[in-house]
């Protein structure tokens, strides 16, 4: 008999997350190249802060993350009471549509957006509706032309994933003061650092009642693995992600190996010099080898090959050399494979081994 214990209305549209793979059957000497981490860890410092928190773990952790947020507010020069954190920017994202989306809620995300998008919309019963992008750019007259009276939140990453790609400043201005004036637009700035002279958005928030951006300890700082997150806008809304916010949804770890990481600057822009280096090498060596990359700004690179089978097909070549890309199909790019820029031996096995498959090598 069907039992009659069912979740809410959304829930079981909502296809897994597949996130990207980390072993391969047999290899000891995997090279993961499909998570978009760094691949030099986080900073020794926050190593450091990590383990000092191991004298403390049966203390509850502060519930106002204050410490956290003064030094995100220092370092970036933002305001700390407009600073909230969360369990990775996901966290944030679901503060965002657990607070303002509903049943009978749009909640609008481009073509090639980040899977989560739509996730979250489906969790809180709302509409996903998905917007054309054009060459793989996301496009605001589109966005524009898709928002209505039910729209209340538009997700964009700047720059986004798995694309690569992303909008001047004054397109996202344009974007969010043509919105409806019930929605919200939501920045995705979890590549905004890999971009010299970027502040994310921060300074549109600052000018506008209807932007918050999410950043991220998951990329630039190497910290995938522990969650934090954050977010930047207006007191309003920061006040209204604060009531659905756990009180104790971070530990004292996190806030901890977090401040040492965004502390330490110059260990941030080491890595976003080698990123931006390897980065240009990758896109070269692919074009010479004949495939198709538009420039990114991000810490991946997006391969375009000529035809979904033969993306497919040196997919498996790489598998069979041990190294794990991600295949992108499911964002609507059956022909790309998205590949994370690694360190120098990372960057240059992977070329070999692309170049093997090309015959060229
Ligand atoms: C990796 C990524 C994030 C970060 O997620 P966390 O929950 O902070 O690890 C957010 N948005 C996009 C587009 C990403 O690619």
């Amino acid at each position: 008999m069907a039992s009659k214990i069912k979740p809410q209305p959304g829930i079981m549209d909502i296809a897994l997350y597949v996130s990207g793979e980390s072993t391969l059957a047999g290899r000891k000497d995997v090279l993961k190249l499909s998570s978009n981490e760094n691949p030099y860890g986080p900073s020794d410092k926050a190593r450091a802060a990590f383990a000092r928190t191991a004298q403390q773990l049966h203390r509850y952790p502060s519930t106002d993350h204050a410490a956290l947020r003064a030094a995100i507010a220092e370092v970036r020069g933002l305001d700390a009471d407009r600073i909230i954190c969360g369990v990775g920017s996901d966290e944030v994202l679901q503060f965002i549509a657990q607070a303002y989306a509903g049943k009978g809620d749009e909640v609008i995300y481009t073509e090639h957006g980040f899977s989560m998008y739509p996730i979250l919309a489906k969790a809180v019963g709302a509409k996903p509706v998905e917007v054309a992008e054009t060459d793989r750019v996301v496009d605001v007259d589109k966005i524009l032309a898709a928002c209505g009276p039910k729209t209340r939140i538009v997700f964009i990453a700047n720059p986004a994933n798995p694309t690569g790609t992303m909008i001047p400043e004054k397109e996202i201005r344009r974007l969010a003061d043509g919105l409806p004036v019930q929605a919200i637009l939501v920045l995705d700035g979890a590549y905004a650092e890999f971009v010299d002279g970027y502040d994310g958005g921060a300074s549109l928030v600052d000018h506008s009642d209807n932007i918050v951006m999410t950043r991220t300890f998951s990329k630039i700082y190497g910290l995938g693995g522990l969650r934090i997150g954050w977010g930047y806008g207006p007191n309003e809304i920061i006040d209204v992600l604060n009531r659905v916010r756990q009180p104790f949804n971070l530990s004292e770890t996190q806030l901890a190996t977090a401040e040492a990481a965004i502390r330490d600057e110059e260990f941030t822009e080491k890595c976003r010099t080698e990123n931006a280096r390897w980065r240009e090498w990758l896109v070269k060596q692919l074009r010479e080898l004949g495939l198709e990359a538009d420039l990114s700004s991000a810490n991946f690179v997006l391969a375009r090959f000529a035809s979904p089978e033969e993306a497919e097909a040196c997919d498996a070549h790489l598998k069979s050399e041990g190294i794990i890309v991600r295949r992108v199909a499911g964002y609507k790019l059956p022909n790309c494979l998205r590949i994370t820029v690694g360190d120098e031996s990372a960057c240059r096995r992977v070329i070999h081994a692309i170049g093997q498959f090309k015959g060229v090598r």
